[in-house]
C-alpha cells in the first residue's frame, strides 16, 4: 500500500495507525520497530486518526467518518500479513 504524504511537513515517511490487538504480536512489533505502522492502542473513537508521520509525529485522517465509513475498508487498507510477506 502507499502511504500518503504528510500534510504538515510533506514527508513521505508516513504509516498507517494500527488499532486493536495484533493477531501476531511478534510481526506487529517488528513492523512498529521498522516504522511501517504506528501503534494506536485498542480503543478508537470518532476522532481517531488514520495516518501517522514518522518525521513530525503529525496524525491525520479519520478512522470513522460519516462521509466515507462505507467506502473506507480499514482491514483492506492495511493487512499486517501482506505487509510482512513483502
Ligand atoms: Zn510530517
Amino acid at each position: 500500500m502507499t502511504a500518503p504524504i504528510c500534510p504538515e511537513c510533506s514527508s513521505s515517511h508516513t504509516c498507517p495507525i494500527a488499532y486493536g490487538y495484533p493477531g501476531d504480536e511478534e510481526e506487529y512489533l517488528k513492523l512498529v520497530a521498522e516504522k511501517k505502522i504506528c501503534p494506536g492502542g485498542c480503543v478508537t473513537d470518532d476522532n481517531s486518526p488514520v495516518w501517522y508521520c514518522n518525521d513530525c509525529s503529525h496524525t491525520w485522517g479519520r478512522l470513522r467518518n460519516s462521509d466515507n465509513i462505507d467506502s473506507f475498508d480499514y482491514d483492506q487498507g492495511f493487512n499486517i500479513e501482506e505487509t510482512f510477506d513483502q
